[in-house]
C-alpha cells in the first residue's frame, strides 16, 4: 500500500458514501458535509458487542470497542480508555464526538436521565463555545475532555474539562467570522418585550457582533437553537434568576463594546462622547453597577501604594484595552460558571469506595492556519502537536520498544518525530512560552522585543523562521506546515491583565449571578465556587482568584500536561478526520487536501507498521488463563509450551513469539474470542 492508493482508496469509498476507513485499528472518517443514513437505530444495534472485522467499518464500533475494553472483554482486562479525535478545523471532530457519546449511551442502554442529560448539554457547550469560522460554521473555539465514568456497565457521571476557550473572539472576529453563537441567538430567539428588558436594540448596532444580522432562513434557524438553549439550561438545573441574569451580563457584554474613547488634549485623559456615554450607561444598567464606577475602571488605574492611593490615567489605548478586557473576563466566566454546573448535574453520586472505569472522549480545537494567526492560534496548534506525539507515541516508539525489548526480529519504521517542535515551543527556560513569559514579565517589552528576541533564541532552528515585515512576526514549521504567526497581541494576551477595581465593582453587581461570578471565596450555592477556584488554572484562562498569578501560556501549558498524564494513562483509540474538500460541499473529493491531511497525520507510516505491527501482546501466562479452555486441559501449566499448544488447536496464522509474550493482530483475538463462544455454546 502506498500514498498514491491509499489516497484513491478513501476516494473511491467516499465517494460511494463510505466514509469510514480502518487503517490498521485506527478509524480514519472522511467529512460528509451532509446527513447520511448511517445513525439510525438499526445500524447502531448493529455495532453492540461485535468483533471489529465482521461489520463495515464505522464510529460507532470504535465506541463499541472502547466500551467492551473498558469492561475487560477484550481480554485486557477492565482498564480506563480514552478516544482521541484529531483533524484539522471543520474535519469532523465535534460531529464525532457526538456520535461517540451517542452510541455509548445507547450501549449501557440504562435509559436514565443521566444517559439523556449527557447528550443534552451539548447544545449548550455549542452555544456558548462555538463560532462560525471561514474553516468550518460551527467551529469549537475551546478544546473539551469529557470522562464518562462507569460502574460496570452502568454510566454513573461525567465530567468535562474545557481547554482555553477563545476569548477574544468576544471582542474581535476577522473579515468571514463571527462572535460566539449564543449572541445571534439571543437576537432571534427574545421577544420585543425580552429585548426590551434586557436593553438590547437593534444587532445591527453593536460592534461585538459586526453588525451581522443573519438572512431570514438564518434567523429561523438561530430561533429554533435559542429554544434549544432554553431547553438545555433548564434541564441543567439554572434557576430562572440566574438565566435572565446571564442574559444580561451578555447584553451588557454588547453594550460595553460599543464604548468608544477619544484623547483629550489638555491632561492626557481619555474622554467619552455623549453617543458612547448612553452605551456606558446601557452597560451599567445590564452588569447593575455604577456607572460612574465602570468609567473609572476604564478611564484610570488605581493602585495602592504605602496607604496612598494612586490614580493613572489612561491612554486611548490603554482605555480600550480595558474595555474589551471587561468583556472578555465577564464572558469567560459565564462559560465557565456553565461548565461549572453542567459538572455538578452530571457528577456520579456514588459510594467513593466503589471503583469506577472511565472512557474519555477527546474533542479539541483542530489544527489551524488562517490568513493572520494570533496567540490563540499557536496555542491551539500546540496543543495539536502534542497529541500528534502521543500518537507517535503510541503508534510508533511504544511498538517498536516492544519489539525489540521481547528480540522479535524487526525493521525499524522512520517516523516524522515532533519532538524538536514540542521543545521549540514547551522547554525551560529557553523555549517560546518561556519567553514570552519573561517578556511578559517587562513592563516596556514589546511585541517587537519578543521577536527579537525569539531570532536570536532560535537561531539556526530549521522548525523556526523569521520573517520580515512591517508587523512583528515570525514562522514555525508545524509537523501539519508552516504557519506564519503574527506577533502582535502575544504579550498582552498572555499577560491577560484586567483593569485593578474591575472585580471589585462586579462583586458588589446587583446582578447576583455578576456577584457570585466575581467572588472567589464563599459562594451562594455553596458548592460552585470551590469548582471554579478549582478549574482557574485549567483554562478559564482568567488570572485574578490567583493569588501567584500566573500567565496564559503557562496555564495553558499546565492544563495540557494534565491532559496528557491522562490520556498517556488510559488505552487509547485514535479516530483521524479529515476534510475531502476546502469548501464545505457534499460528494467532491480533493485530492490535493486529501493527501496534505494524509501526510501531516502520519497515515502512511501508521499503515506500515499496523500491518507489520501487533496490537495485542498478552505474557504466557494471561493467556493460557484465558485460553486453556481451548485445550480442554483446565491444569495447563502457565507456560509458553502450553501456549504453543493452545494456538497449535486453532487455525491462527501469522502471530508471533516473543521471550515473554505472544503477540497477535486484533483480528487474531476477534478468533481467539470466537472460538471461545463456539466452545462454550456446545
Ligand atoms: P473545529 O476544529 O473547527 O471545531 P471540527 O473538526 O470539530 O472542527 P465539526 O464541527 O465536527 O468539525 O464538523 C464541521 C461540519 O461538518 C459540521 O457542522 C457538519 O456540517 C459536517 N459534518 C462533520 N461530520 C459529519 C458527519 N459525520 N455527518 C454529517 N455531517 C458532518
Ligand atoms: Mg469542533
Amino acid at each position: 500500500l502506498d500514498e498514491a492508493r491509499l489516497l484513491q482508496s478513501l476516494t473511491d469509498r467516499f465517494l460511494q458514501q463510505r466514509i469510514y476507513t480502518y487503517v490498521g485499528d485506527i478509524l480514519v472518517a472522511v467529512n460528509p458535509f451532509q446527513r447520511l443514513p448511517l445513525y439510525e437505530k438499526p445500524i447502531a444495534e448493529k455495532y453492540r458487542s461485535r468483533a471489529k472485522g465482521s461489520l463495515p467499518p464505522h464510529i460507532f464500533a470504535v465506541a463499541d470497542r472502547a466500551y467492551q475494553a473498558m469492561l475487560g472483554r477484550l481480554g485486557m482486562g477492565p482498564q480506563n480508555q480514552c478516544i482521541v479525535i484529531s483533524g484539522e478545523s471543520g474535519a469532523g471532530k465535534t460531529e464525532s464526538t457526538k456520535l461517540l457519546l451517542q452510541h455509548l449511551m445507547n450501549l449501557c442502554r440504562g435509559h436514565s436521565q443521566l444517559e439523556q442529560q449527557i447528550l443534552q448539554v451539548n447544545p449548550l457547550l455549542e452555544a456558548f463555545g462555538n463560532a462560525q469560522t471561514v474553516m468550518n460554521d460551527n467551529s469549537s473555539r475551546f478544546g473539551k475532555y469529557v470522562q464518562l465514568r462507569f460502574q460496570q456497565s452502568t454510566v454513573r457521571g461525567a465530567k468535562l474539562s474545557e481547554y482555553l476557550l477563545e476569548k477574544s473572539r468576544v471582542v474581535q472576529q476577522d473579515a468571514g467570522e463571527r462572535n460566539f453563537h449564543i449572541f445571534y441567538y439571543m437576537f432571534a430567539g427574545l421577544s420585543a418585550e425580552e429585548k426590551e428588558i434586557y436593553g438590547l436594540l437593534d444587532p445591527a448596532r453593536y460592534r461585538y457582533i459586526g453588525g451581522h444580522s443573519g438572512t431570514q432562513a438564518m434567523i429561523e434557524c438561530w430561533k429554533h437553537k435559542y429554544r434549544e438553549v432554553c431547553n438545555a439550561l433548564d434541564m441543567v438545573g439554572f434557576q430562572e434568576q440566574e438565566q435572565v441574569d446571564m442574559q444580561a451580563i451578555l447584553a451588557g457584554v454588547l453594550s460595553l463594546g460599543n464604548v468608544s474613547f477619544q484623547p483629550q488634549e489638555s491632561n492626557g485623559a481619555v474622554q467619552v462622547g455623549e453617543v458612547s456615554r448612553g452605551w456606558l450607561k446601557a452597560a451599567a444598567g445590564q452588569f447593575g453597577v455604577q456607572e460612574e464606577e465602570l468609567l473609572s475602571c476604564l478611564i484610570c488605574t488605581v493602585s495602592v501604594t504605602r496607604g496612598e492611593q494612586i490614580q493613572r490615567l489612561h491612554t486611548q489605548q490603554q482605555a480600550e484595552d480595558a474595555r474589551d478586557s471587561i468583556a472578555k473576563v465577564a464572558y469567560g466566566r459565564v462559560f465557565g460558571w456553565i461548565v461549572c454546573k453542567i459538572n455538578e448535574l452530571l457528577a456520579e453520586s456514588v459510594d467513593p469506595d466503589v471503583e469506577l472505569r472511565e472512557i474519555g472522549i477527546l474533542d479539541i480545537f483542530g489544527f489551524e492556519n488562517f490568513v493572520v494567526n494570533r496567540f490563540e492560534q499557536l496555542c491551539i496548534n500546540l496543543a495539536n502537536e502534542q497529541l500528534q506525539h502521543f500518537f507517535n507515541h503510541h503508534i510508533f516508539q511504544l511498538e517498536q520498544a516492544a519489539y525489540r525489548e521481547e528480540e522479535l526480529p524487526w525493521e525499524t519504521i522512520a517516523f516524522t518525530n515532533n519532538q524538536p517542535i514540542l521543545d521549540l515551543l514547551l522547554a525551560k527556560p529557553l523555549g517560546l512560552l518561556s519567553l514570552l513569559d519573561e517578556q511578559s514579565r517587562f513592563p516596556q517589552a514589546t511585541d517587537k522585543t519578543f521577536v527579537d528576541k525569539l531570532n536570536s533564541s532560535f537561531k539556526g532552528n530549521v522548525h523556526f523562521q523569521l520573517v520580515r515585515g512591517r508587523v512583528p512576526s515570525f514562522s514555525i514549521l508545524h509537523y501539519a506546515g508552516k504557519v506564519q504567526y503574527s506577533a502582535s497581541g502575544f504579550l498582552e494576551k498572555n499577560r491577560d491583565t484586567l483593569p485593578a477595581n474591575i472585580r471589585g465593582l462586579f462583586i458588589n453587581s446587583i446582578t447576583p449571578l455578576l456577584s457570585v461570578l466575581f467572588t472567589a471565596t464563599i459562594s451562594r450555592t455553596g458548592t460552585l465556587m470551590p469548582h471554579i477556584k478549582a478549574k482557574v488554572p485549567l483554562g478559564a484562562g482568567d488570572n485574578f482568584n490567583n493569588t501567584r498569578k500566573q500567565s496564559v501560556g503557562a496555564q495553558f501549558r499546565h492544563s495540557l500536561s494534565v491532559l496528557m498524564e491522562r490520556v498517556y494513562s488510559a488505552t487509547p483509540h485514535f479516530v483521524r478526520c479529515v476534510k475531502p474538500n476546502s469548501r464545505k460541499e457534499p460528494g467532491v473529493a480533493d485530492s490535493q487536501v486529501l493527501l496534505q491531511q494524509l501526510r501531516y497525520n502520519g497515515l502512511l507510516e501508521t499503515i506500515r507498521i499496523r500491518r507489520e505491527g501487533f496490537s495485542w501482546r498478552p505474557s504466557f501466562e494471561e493467556f493460557v488463563q484465558k485460553y486453556r479452555i481451548l485445550l480442554i486441559k483446565p491444569d495447563a501449566d502457565l507456560s509458553k509450551e502450553s501456549c504453543l499448544e493452545i494456538l497449535q488447536s486453532t487455525e491462527l496464522a501469522g502471530w508471533k513469539c516473543g521471550k515473554s509474550r505472544l503477540f497477535f493482530k486484533y483480528w487474531h483475538q476477534e478468533q481467539l474470542a470466537r472460538s471461545v463462544e463456539h466452545l462454550e455454546k456446545a
